[in-house]
């Protein structure tokens, strides 16, 4: 991982300012969370965390994952903003994916940046790096960083809380 600075940080920023526009349409009620892909200079795909199909009859915010068999393999209740961006990009621009960096944010519940902390989702971090994405890009309370996506994964599948 490494914090970006000067021209590539103020290049990473405007993203990072476009997927938190993208996290503050999220009706997930834990999280809000938005993000945006980007390959060869154009924004491919585009993503916010809500109910599967933003059906309310699959929305599971308030379940308690705990009550979940453990064989159930995602206890997250929505999908997530990275999923649903890698979609989009598959989708509308399939042949940009490879290669292309995603750039993931959180934001309060009024709409406010907030440290998006560290990887842990391995759902996310293995789709990215299933499809070629070449580097997660998130702001931390030190700055924006870089992963590549390798990396991420690895350090997504180590997660431990911080005591
Ligand atoms: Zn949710
Ligand atoms: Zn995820």
């Amino acid at each position: 991982m490494r914090y970006l600075h000067g021209v590539d940080e103020e290049n990473a920023s405007v993203h990072i300012r476009e997927a938190e526009k993208q996290a503050v349409l999220a009706t997930c009620t834990r999280a809000k969370c938005g993000t945006v892909i980007v390959g060869n200079n154009h924004v491919i795909g585009l993503g916010f965390n809500s109910p599967p199909a933003s059906m309310e009859s699959q929305r599971r915010c308030t379940v308690d994952k705990s009550s979940y068999d453990k064989k159930v393999t995602d206890k997250t209740c929505c999908m997530h903003a990275e999923q649903r961006a890698i979609l989009d990009a598959l989708t509308s621009n399939s042949n940009r994916v490879k290669g292309a960096t995603l750039y993931f944010a959180r934001v309060d519940e009024n709409g406010k940046s907030k440290a998006a902390g560290k990887p842990y989702c391995t759902l996310c971090s293995k789709l990215a790096l299933d499809v070629g994405i070449s580097e997660f890009v998130l702001q931390d309370e030190n700055g924006i960083c870089a992963y590549g996506t390798e990396e991420y994964n690895d350090i997504s599948f180590n997660y431990k809380p911080e005591i």
